[in-house]
């Protein structure tokens, strides 16, 4: 598929289309603050990956974001994109190479949704025809339909598509980094959970780097590929994938962050594919059916709701071949420390059941 054709890299950019980000012992004193909000940062977040910034209000995540694209000065240590520091850059240009999506998403109420999007590659001097082109390849990737949502002025729009809209306009450039600050914050559950779903779908496609900030575990979990846990002052307490913070927290705050139910947690990682089921020995399956794509989380409340009897697994072509059984006491075997493999690790790695 080469739907992104219209945005590969020939203008001013100076960047791939994803760049490692890397914060080097990042501080930010804000003037007239006894105490530094950021006192000495450092992370590092992959080409392609998604970072998530999470942690208590006030502990930094916005100024963490504000320091990446320059809105505000660094007091000390550097910032370097694709290898080059970002004080090397004129404010101005970079902040048109980062993509940025806040949660009042702030699109421009005079402009069309098709407008807003072009707003960057405008402001890159892309042709008229490009930039159309790279809109209309947008509003399709984010499910809109460029015909029907493109000519709506922002307040035509439910708070959800506003939100994707902003998302869709700060791809528009082909951004080597996303930063995205609690972009999903001000949506109802429902829909926060269509919008992550729709979020990883595209940046399964788009393979960005993205900082992504929230102060909800869950959606931390969800979303990154590492999590950044800080705490009050502005201080990193963990960094690791989300499998290894539910098994091994550093220490009690990083525990109760991601809270007592952590263990079940870590089941929503994996899904029932990552499982050795149960044979059904030639026995006739129940009609209790679970998909082989259900979380292992989910397919534990399943069997709850069904009075703890077994679930047939059906998966495959048409999604109703019979693959296995799962029971309550396999299901309930899986929820000690090193019951399920890290979903990041190779999948031969899967113990075997004990049932
Ligand atoms: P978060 O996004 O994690 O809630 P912030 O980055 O907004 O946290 O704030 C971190 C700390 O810096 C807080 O103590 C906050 O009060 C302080 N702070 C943020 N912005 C400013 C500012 N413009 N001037 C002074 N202090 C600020
Ligand atoms: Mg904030």
């Amino acid at each position: 598929m080469n739907r992104l054709h219209t945005a590969r890299p020939e203008g001013p950019s100076a960047y791939p289309q994803a760049a490692e980000l890397e914060l080097r012992h990042v501080q930010k004193r804000y003037p007239g603050q006894r105490e530094p909000a950021i006192p000495d940062l450092s992370l590092k977040v992959e080409a392609g990956e998604v970072c998530v910034l999470v942690g208590p209000s006030g502990s930094g995540k916005t100024t963490a974001m504000r320091l990446i694209n320059r809105m505000i000065p660094l007091s000390g240590g550097d910032i370097l994109l694709g290898g080059r520091s970002v004080l090397d850059r004129k404010p101005v240009e970079l902040r048109r190479e980062i993509g940025y999506v806040i949660q009042q998403i702030g699109l421009f109420p005079h402009l069309t949704v098709r407008e807003n999007i072009a707003t960057v590659p405008k402001l890159l001097g892309w042709d008229s025809q490009r930039t159309a082109a790279r809109v209309t390849e947008l509003l399709e990737l984010i499910g809109m339909d460029p015909a029907e949502v493109g000519p709506r002025y922002p307040s035509q729009l439910s708070g959800g598509q506003r939100q994707r809209v902003g998302v869709a306009r700060a791809l528009a450039a082909d951004p080597p980094l996303m930063l995205m600050d609690e972009p999903f914050g001000a949506i109802d559950p429902i829909n926060r959970a269509h919008l992550q779903d729709e979020f990883l779908r595209l940046q399964a496609r788009v393979r960005k780097t993205v900082v992504f900030v929230t102060h909800d575990i869950d959606e931390a979990i969800k979303m990154g590929d590492r999590i950044a846990i800080l705490r009050q002052g502005g201080r990193l307490a963990q960094y690791a994938t989300p499998a290894e913070l539910l098994t091994d927290p550093i220490d009690e705050f990083v525990a109760e962050f991601v809270g007592r139910d952590r263990a079940l947690k870590r089941l929503g990682l994996s899904t029932l594919a990552d499982v050795k089921l149960l044979s059904l020995n030639g026995a006739e399956p129940s009609d209790n059916r679970v998909a082989v794509t259900a979380t292992v989380r989910d397919a534990l409340s399943a069997v709850l709701a069904a009075g703890g009897a077994p679930l047939t697994v059906v998966g495959g072509e048409g999604g109703d071949q019979v693959l296995g059984v799962v029971t309550l006491e396999l299901l309930g075997g899986l929820l000690g420390d090193g019951g399920l493999p890290d979903p990041e690790a190779t999948p031969e790695t899967a113990p075997e059941s004990s049932a």
